[in-house]
């Protein structure tokens, strides 16, 4: 177990503000921040062999299967671990059995923040949401009225997947099968839970307190032992 690298995994239905969150991690403690999403994107992107089989699955309406998702994203701690770095990752596990295999793989403290969010809350953020094409910045609508993004200038776009009607089918979605998953780790690994139905700023300061007093009390437990 290497105690120095920590796993940070955010938890939380389509437009929680789990990307929001993760940018602000990064900045904070300036460690990697990636998601499934982004994964399979550069895969795709870049032509690899698994990248083909994902636009021919994507294409033909079908989901990418749980173990290709998994495997991508178990690759890429892998190197994270070689490297000794912490991240945060978003959008995985979806399924009981990346939790388990998560789990498994993890040589490392592994801290589950749960971002909590009421649906009609999600899906008015999601259709309000831009993203930047190059950096994958997170912007709103209401707040961004520039047509570029504001961190590298890179064109802002509406993502398919926050459009209306896939926007509340993916909450559906979530409702069905990762809120499952979200139980099981409630149960058994005491996630950090941060109400996400409140202003940004306000996340940002329970988020850092919520981690602050986690890290406080482990403290407290290694000195009694
Ligand atoms: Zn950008």
């Amino acid at each position: 177990m290497n105690v120095n690298m920590v796993g940070y995994i955010l938890l939380g239905s389509p437009g929680a503000g789990k990307g929001t969150i993760g940018q602000f991690l990064q900045e904070t403690y300036g460690i990697d921040h990636f998601s499934s999403g982004d994964l399979l994107r550069s895969e795709v992107s870049e032509q690899t062999l698994i990248g083909k089989e994902i636009a021919a699955t994507i294409d033909r309406g079908e989901q990418v299967p749980d173990e290709m998702i998994t495997q991508l994203v178990l690759n890429r701690i892998e190197q994270l671990v070689a490297e000794n770095k912490s991240f945060i990752l978003d959008g995985f596990p979806q399924t009981l059995p990346q939790a388990e295999r998560l789990n498994h793989f993890a040589k490392f403290e592994i801290k589950y923040i749960y971002v909590k969010v009421a649906p009609e809350t999600a899906l008015e953020r999601m259709i309000h949401r831009i993203t930047c094409s190059v950096c994958t910045a997170i912007f709103s609508k209401m707040s961004q009225a520039e047509e570029a993004c504001a961190k590298c200038n890179g064109t802002l776009v509406v993502r398919k997947s926050d459009q209306p009607e896939t926007a509340s089918r993916r909450l559906v979605q979530f409702q069905q099968t990762t809120k499952h998953v979200i139980k099981e780790i409630k149960k058994d690994f005491n996630p950090i839970i941060i109400d996400g139905n409140q202003a940004i700023e306000a996340i940002r300061e329970n988020l850092l307190r919520s981690l602050n007093t986690a890290s406080f009390k482990e403290k407290l437990h290694d000195s009694s032992l």
